[in-house]
């Protein structure tokens, strides 16, 4: 009898890995965002065709990459980021599983500008089916645009579980959002079906946060700041109006890393104790600077997920530093009857 083990051909392998990291089209905008935030672009425009069904487009004025590099980008595993299993708690990027590119491409048609500074010609470049079909010198400016069209084009049941345009466009939004937030120092636009939709200046946290979420948000949020050895805290509560039954206005940033964290939200919201009407999640942009190597990253592959060493003391430290906020602010429970 023969063995009959055999490796998976690339592409096969890089469809199934991009179905642990593109699960949507709002994966595609995060994974390259957060590419062109790493390279170092200090103006990024996100560009979207039909809730990006049919084009996801980034364009930064970030470092670019060689020709070499262009193609080296898209195999797996392929990153300049880290080089070796300490650097994953050491990270000053976004990124370092070196995937996406990849998985992208092993799952829609991709196109690649990029220039460094100091090339004379930059590069262009098309991917099909995981494989460079053409590749050609350019005379273009520093940075980067990658395009990202026909998601899913040859994975039909991807496509078809894919939702209307109006809650992909939502997810997008959110996406945009969430790095939007994390970065003020960098500008950033973003335009679906050729209107624009948001144009953020460079700014500072509260005011990218007012640009997002609308002028009437500025007088509603109460200044959170705290110091300690395991954790830095700055940010934003919501005041008690601002709490809504809905969920969504709920942001943890962990090292500039949008984070999705039960228990953390449990220590804010018990921090609301007896300011909030029943059911309603309070609002918080809180951004938490933790030392690189008290936190896990590498958990899960979209990286929202993450492990503390110590969750219990944060709990206590975020739950104490928004109770203080509140207090500072002056809200109490007898205002909140008076509504
Ligand atoms: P990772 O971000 O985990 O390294 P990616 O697949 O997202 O993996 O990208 C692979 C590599 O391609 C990156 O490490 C980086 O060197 C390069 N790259 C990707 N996007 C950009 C960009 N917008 N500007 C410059 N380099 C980029
Ligand atoms: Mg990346």
């Amino acid at each position: 009898m023969s063995d009959i083990i055999r490796l998976l051909p690339d592409h096969v392998a890089n469809q199934i890995a991009a179905g642990e990291v593109v699960q949507r089209p709002a994966s595609v905008v995060k994974e390259l965002l957060e590419n062109a935030i790493d390279a170092g672009a200090t103006q990024i425009s996100l560009i979207i065709k039909d809730a990006g069904k049919t084009l996801v487009q980034v364009i930064d004025d970030g470092k670019g990459m060689s020709m070499t590099d262009a193609r080296m980008a898209f195999e797996r595993h392929a990153t300049s980021k880290i080089t070796n299993a300490n650097d994953l708690f050491d990270l000053h990027t976004k990124g370092f599983r070196g995937e996406a590119l990849a998985s992208v491409a092993a799952i829609a048609h991709v196109s690649l500008k990029t220039k460094r500074e100091d090339d004379d010609l930059g590069t262009i470049l098309e991917i099909e089916g995981s494989k460079v079909v053409n590749q050609e010198p350019v005379v273009t400016t520093k940075g980067t645009m990658i395009s990202v069209r026909n998601l899913f084009y040859n994975v039909p049941a991807r496509r078809k579980f894919l939702k209307s345009d109006n809650v992909e466009l939502r997810n997008i939004t959110d996406e945009f959002h969430r790095v939007a937030m994390a970065h003020p120092q960098v500008g950033l636009k973003f335009s679906s079906n050729d209107t624009e939709l948001f144009n953020l200046p460079i700014s500072n946290y509260r005011q990218r946060i007012v640009n997002i979420m609308g002028a009437k948000t500025n007088e509603k949020l109460v200044p959170v700041e705290e110091e300690t050895e395991l954790v830095k805290i700055s940010g934003f509560v919501g005041k008690p109006e601002f709490a809504r039954k809905t969920k969504g206005l709920q942001y943890f940033f962990v090292n500039d890393r949008f984070i999705k964290h039960n228990y953390l939200h449990h220590a804010v919201t018990s921090a609301f104790e007896g300011l909030l009407k029943e059911k309603n999640n309070p609002t918080y942009f809180l951004f938490l600077d933790v030392p690189k190597d008290s936190v896990d990253i590498n958990i899960h592959p979209t990286k929202t997920e993450v492990k503390f060493d110590d969750e219990h003391s944060l709990y206590a430290i975020v739950r104490a530093s928004v109770k203080h906020a509140l207090g500072q602010f002056s809200i109490n429970a007898i205002d909140f009857d008076k509504e």
